[in-house]
């Protein structure tokens, strides 16, 4: 994954961090920069399908000034959404993959990659919530803007954090990829706070949709090879997108995990349907034109100001998913991911605090001081 990137700018007061010293011993000089000033800081406006393309292949390795900690942003429209207590940290921004529905399309308007060089202040964050709050059960996952290892070869920073989280076992961190690359901290493991997690979707969608992600039998053998040294797994199928066929598809995806996994060794098993930002649309359309399965989707405006399929659509995918999963097992925990109480009750017949199953991951926790 990190050999997509073309450049490699190097703030120069990161100049002496971990993360810089490895990049000199990971690619060729000539494709090292040590800059005073971020590449392309006058661009100050949404980025062109252009741009954001050149922004995937290249980094600038420097610091982060702001807070690093803080909340998922749908714990923060409990009114309108279900959302589990999830927090999250940033530790870097953009992806080497590309997906046509990636909402960092949308959510991004810096013209290059970032990964954050001073990790031990992120650390000191952490670890001064930790203390205060290390009774409690929180999850802090570090996927939000930035897959949690596509580039981990670079930056080694799952180490870090591994070794950390062991510190706290009632909390729990969650690395969330489409990548395969794990092989750099299994040897960390027996960690089982630590949960890696994939986002999967049938073989023809990641084809057609996820490009430059690992293949979907690479990422469940990547899961294989965490369980086996003591990790946590967990899986995301998300997002579910509609295709003539998906029932087989999505079938096939379903009885893969269950032929190759036990209830018990997967943590929880997420569903989520296609959304997107409309402002994101022309970006998809001129990146990934008509033959993309999300640019000729029907979507409906809804909750959190996104669109989505129709409810009765929604509906019928996750019930599907769902009783698939079910009827292998009754023991799959499976909850949806960002959707409305209206949406889990015609689903499941029930709001996920009232299943047994999936009651911890949704109890509410006090509340601490984090940014929203
Ligand atoms: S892997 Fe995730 S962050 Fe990367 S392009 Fe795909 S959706 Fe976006």
């Amino acid at each position: 994954m990190i050999e997509r990137l073309e450049k490699i700018f190097i703030d120069e007061k990161s100049l002496d961090s971990e993360v810089a010293q490895r990049a000199f011993q990971l690619f060729p000089r000539q494709k090292i920069e040590v800059v005073k000033e971020e590449p392309w800081s006058d661009i100050k406006r949404s980025l062109t399908a252009e741009e954001f393309e050149r922004s995937k292949k290249n980094i600038f390795l420097t610091t982060f000034n702001g807070q690093f900690f803080k909340r998922c942003p749908g714990s923060t429209q409990k009114k309108v959404l279900n959302c589990c207590n999830y927090h999250i940290l940033n530790l870097g921004s953009q992806c080497p993959m590309n997906c046509s529905y990636c909402y960092l399309q949308s959510y991004l308007n810096s013209p290059i990659s970032k990964i954050y060089t001073n990790i031990d202040q992120a650390l000191s964050e952490l670890k001064e919530m930790a203390d205060a709050n290390s009774h409690l059960p929180f999850r802090v996952g570090t996927g939000e803007i930035i897959d949690s290892l596509a580039l981990d070869p670079l930056t080694l920073y799952s180490r870090k954090l591994i070794e950390f989280f062991k510190q706290y076992p009632k909390w729990t961190l969650e690395f969330k990829t489409k990548s395969n690359l794990v092989d750099q901290f299994l040897d960390l493991g027996p960690a089982t706070n630590t949960i890696v997690s994939w986002s999967l979707n049938a073989d023809y969608v990641i084809q057609k949709e996820e490009h430059l992600t690992a293949s979907l039998s690479d990422r469940l053998q990547a899961a294989q090879k965490c369980l086996s040294s003591g990790f946590s797994v967990a899986f995301h199928l998300d997002p579910l997108i509609y295709h003539e066929g998906w029932k087989e598809n999505y079938a096939d995806l379903v009885d893969r995990i269950t032929t190759q996994f036990t209830p018990s060794q997967v943590n929880v098993i997420s569903l989520g349907t296609l959304r997107f930002q409309p402002e994101q649309r022309f970006m998809m359309k001129k990146r990934f034109g008509f033959d993309s399965l999300v640019n000729q989707a029907e979507m409906f405006p809804s909750e959190g100001a996104k669109l989505r399929y129709d409810a009765s659509l929604r509906n019928e995918m996750f019930k599907f998913v769902y009783s698939r999963f079910k009827s292998h097992s009754e023991s799959w925990r499976i909850f949806l991911c960002m959707e409305t109480p209206e949406t889990w009750i015609s689903t499941f017949e029930s709001q996920p605090m009232n299943k047994p199953e999936l009651k911890e991951l949704f109890r509410p926790l006090p509340t601490i001081s984090v940014s929203e």
